[in-house]
């Protein structure tokens, strides 16, 4: 835990009490605060009784003797609506922040060097966080690792010489982090999201922006419009000491990092380009597969670049990391059929990417639907054999696919596993690929996208005997 001292002896509110509202209340205890924390759920209170944490109805205070308002990410700030211990705070001039703010105090406070690299972008911050991590702990760097990730940034081991704090960061908790200035500092695309809490595209990658306009090495894509702009920004007018350097996973830049057919390279300014330098490659990287991966690697070789890494231990990190789990999971293989988890993707910009990192695919689909279907996923169909439909999108799923693609209704995750996995055994392709890629959320069968996950590892583990009998039934 990083106990958090500058708020020593002074009174703060705190709100929000589930995700990492409690751990911030526990380490503002510990740096010696005093805390008085609420939440408008009755489990949350409940927790921080548990926990020991005080709690006081905040819509009673005295708003006057508060230093801050801790304030969760969850919990709007702006859009659609400030939340009311918001309008408390703001008409009592009590400043709003979160656990990233608190945490890049600590560092402030802290005397010498602690290297923190941030991550943001609408996709791909988890896997290149993780990426990160993973590569600089290979070459034995010692690193910690959280934030929007899981862990909750002040349950990490405080800032100190040595250590790496790598951390994801949400829009909403850069916008709860005035002061956040990290050693490098990464943004990797910007496309439309969120925007429901942020009002409009423009303050949403303005928020964006400012993690990487206070990095001392800012690493921006140029391969979207929103990210180029914020850029070429930051690079005519950078702060003193700032580097601000290109990222592009789809082109050759004159300088910079980039990818090409698979080979990730920095070429310095000005230096021609037989100078460029390879990093290392997702060529064979088995959880780096497909272009968004590719840019997802290419951030983390220039982070790890730029702690200071060489090329033998970029390329090694790269080709050792694990994944995550839900993001394109081998979770098996059963004769010459991989079966891959990717049920993270809970709409169909997200399938789209595992739809075109693999070819001879039994595809299963459904849950609850988003708006607009699968019907963007189209010009992928060549590359499925055959759909395996679930849950409430089936109906609606099934208009999409008639004439287009054989598919099955099969209500349920097990039927549909059972089925894709017969009829991929059959095939005489490479590699078929059973594939969980349900472009919907998870709610009308399963808790979260996690359990969806779970049960696809779970069903895959026990198919071997499900096979085994089924072919002993029907030879
Ligand atoms: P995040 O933490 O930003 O949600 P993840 O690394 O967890 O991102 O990936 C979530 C999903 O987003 C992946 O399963 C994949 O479908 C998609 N994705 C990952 N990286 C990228 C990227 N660089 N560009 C576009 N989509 C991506």
């Amino acid at each position: 835990m990083t106990p958090v001292k500058t708020f020593k002896g002074k009174a703060v509110a705190l709100f929000g009490l589930g995700g990492s509202g409690l751990s911030t209340a526990k380490a503002l205890m510990a740096g010696g605060a005093e805390v008085y924390a609420w939440d408008d759920g009755e489990a949350g209170r409940l927790a921080a009784v548990n926990a020991g944490v005080p709690l006081e109805d905040l819509s009673r205070s005295d708003w006057s003797r508060f230093a801050a308002l801790i304030l969760s990410p969850g919990v709007p700030l702006t859009h659609p609506a400030p939340h009311w211990t918001v309008e408390h705070a703001r008409a009592a001039g009590v400043e709003i922040i979160g656990d990233i703010e608190l945490f890049c105090r600590e560092r402030a406070a802290h005397t010498g060097r602690s290297p923190f690299i941030a991550i943001t972008g609408t996709n791909g911050k988890s896997t290149t966080t993780a990426l990160i991590a993973h590569i600089l702990r290979e070459a034995g760097r010692e690193v910690q690792l959280g934030g929007n990730i899981g862990v909750p940034v002040l349950d990490l081991e405080p800032p100190a010489d040595d250590r790496i704090h790598v951390v994801e960061c949400s829009s909403f908790q850069i916008d709860l982090a005035p002061s956040l200035g990290p050693t490098i500092g990464i943004l990797i695309n910007l496309t439309p999201d969120h925007i429901d809490r942020h009002g409009s595209m423009e303050h949403y990658a303005a928020v964006k922006e400012r993690l990487v306009a206070g990095a001392e090495v800012a690493l921006i894509g140029v391969d979207d419009a929103h990210t180029h702009a914020i850029g070429a920004r930051l690079a005519a007018e950078p702060k003193p000491e700032q580097r601000v350097v290109p990222v592009s996973a789809a082109r050759r830049l004159d300088w910079g990092f980039y990818v090409e057919d698979g080979e990730i390279y920095f070429r310095e300014q000005g230096h021609p380009p037989e100078e460029a330098e390879l990093l290392g490659s997702v060529k064979g990287a088995r959880a780096l597969r497909g272009a968004h991966n590719a840019q997802n690697a290419a951030f983390a070789a220039a982070a790890a670049w730029e702690c200071g890494l060489d090329d033998e231990e970029i390329a090694r990190g790269l080709l050792s990391y694990p994944g995550l789990p839900h993001r394109m999971e081998e979770v098996g293989r059963i004769e010459r059929a991989l079966f891959v988890n990717d049920s993270k993707a809970t709409n169909a910009d997200a399938a789209e990417k595992a739809l075109a990192s693999f070819t001879d695919i039994y595809w299963i689909i459904g849950g609850k639907a988003k708006e607009g279907g699968i019907e963007p996923l189209r010009s992928y169909f060549p590359r499925i054999r055959k759909a395996y439909l679930i849950g409430h999108a089936s109906d609606d799923f099934a208009r999409t696919l008639e004439g287009a693609l054989p598919y099955e209704r099969c209500e349920t995750l097990d039927v549909a596993t059972t089925r894709a996995a017969l009829d991929a055994l059959d095939d005489d392709a490479a590699e078929p690929i059973v594939l969980l890629s349900p472009a919907c959320a998870s709610y009308d069968q399963f808790k979260n996208f996690e359990a969806r996950g779970d049960a696809f590892r779970a069903l895959v583990n026990v198919l071997p005997a499900v096979i085994a009998a089924r072919r002993g039934e029907h030879p």
